[in-house]
Formats: C-alpha cells, structure tokens, sequence
C-alpha cells in the first residue's frame, strides 16, 4: 500500500543514487523530489535528465555549429570558371 509514495522523496529521504527532480513548490507542503533511479554519472533520472537540457533551447548554438562545420563542411570548391 505504501509503495505508491515510496517514489516520493523530501531532502532527508534523498539517497546518493536518487533522482534530484524538484516536484512542486519547495515553500508548499507535497514538495518532494523525484527519488527515481539516477542515470548513471546525473543527478537526475533518465526522464529528468531528458527534460533538463530541452534541444534547441539551453543549447549553446554556437559550439554545435562549429563542430557541425569542423566535421561536415566540405572544402570550398574553387573551380576555374
Ligand atoms: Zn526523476
């Protein structure tokens, strides 16, 4: 029966291998973390993880677009005529 909160953790029930995902509002009462599995090496679980880092929005552009062109580019073609 208690197994369905058992995910459910607070900061004293956090274990070194829990899922730090804040869920919920830190000054209300429910607030709770996560407490899922961790992806290896993260502090967050594979979901969590996923939704810490949203492509196309926290990236820094600029440093995948530079590996894209260091890798990808083809050199410019300089054909006579
Ligand atoms: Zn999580």
């Amino acid at each position: 029966m208690a197994e369905k909160t058992a995910k459910c953790k607070t900061l004293l029930d956090l274990e070194a291998t829990d899922c730090r995902w804040p869920v919920g509002d830190p000054r209300q009462d429910g607030f709770h973390f996560c407490g899922a599995q961790q992806v290896l090496g993260r502090p967050y679980c594979i979901a969590h993880w996923q939704m810490s880092f949203v492509p196309g929005k926290s990236r820094q552009p600029s440093v995948t677009a530079a590996l894209a062109a260091a890798t990808a580019l083809p050199a410019p073609a300089k054909r006579a005529a």
